[in-house]
């Protein structure tokens, strides 16, 4: 199958040095993790210190949002191709705090999926339901309409990646069912493979919310799930590490 990912959000957080101190403790374990690739999505500011911890390989680097623009007057922004000079060779978008925080729609995220991809950098769109849209049992149709709107014509021939987020289980300890997380990583994949015939198949399907080393196995073992997205315990190289060692 598909070789699995292991992406680390580390979202607003941190200094330089605790950047590059983290970089440097995950280089250092490498060795535990043989079974999946592992990549690290610093703050804009702590890009390169991190690449140059890692000496730049064999662990990718990612941007945690890019603009739709190539360049010019976009005061505050930064291109993809900013990001592929830093280093990168992912760019998370479409997170859905970037949807709360900033209004991101769906056709503003396929724009910036879009330029990534422009710019040689590999999309990693990000989707998932509210609770209030979970509990009226509208989730798989919400994933699937932001999945319509979001993924550009040539995000799964780019190799594009998606993140499945559900925005009740982000940073609150709760996680869903694993039927549940089975379920919806089925639709994803049926959606992906009518939408992209031949690659939709193998379009890395990450899961988000949660993710520690105590529920990882288990998550990173059901079917269409490629991977995690993982945020708070992204913050400890231990804890990323052992994610890593779990696939
Ligand atoms: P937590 O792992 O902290 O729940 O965050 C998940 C996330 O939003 C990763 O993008």
């Amino acid at each position: 199958g598909v070789r699995p990912l292991i992406a680390g959000n580390w979202k607003m957080n941190g200094t330089l040095r605790e950047a590059a101190a983290l970089a440097e403790g995950v280089r250092a374990g490498l060795d535990r993790v043989t079974g999946a690739d592992l990549l690290l999505c610093p703050p804009f500011l702590h890009l390169h210190v991190a690449a140059a911890s890692m000496g730049w390989k064999p662990v990718g680097i990612g941007g945690q949002d890019c603009s739709a623009e190539a360049n010019g007057a976009h005061t505050g922004d930064v291109s993809a191709a900013m990001l592929a000079d830093a280093g990168c060779g992912y760019v998370i978008l479409g997170h859905s705090e970037r949807r709360a925080d900033h209004g991101e729609t769906d056709g503003l995220v396929q724009a910036k999926a879009r330029a990534a991809i422009e710019a040689g950098l590999i999309p990693i769109v990000c989707v998932g339901e509210t609770e209030a849209q979970r509990d009226a049992g509208e989730a798989e149709a919400v994933v699937a309409a932001q999945l319509a709107g979001s993924l550009p014509p040539d995000f799964a021939s780019a190799r594009g990646v998606v993140a499945y987020e559900p925005v009740w289980a982000i940073g609150t300890g709760r996680t869903p069912t694993e039927a549940d997380i089975t379920a919806m990583h089925g639709r994803m994949r049926a959606e992906l493979a009518a939408r992209f015939p031949g690659q939709g198949e193998t379009t890395r399907l990450l899961y988000g919310g949660s993710v520690k080393p105590s529920n990882a196995q288990a998550i990173l073992a059901l079917p269409n799930v490629d991977g995690a997205l993982v945020g708070g315990a992204s913050l400890k190289a231990d804890d990323f590490l052992a994610i890593g060692a779990a696939v």
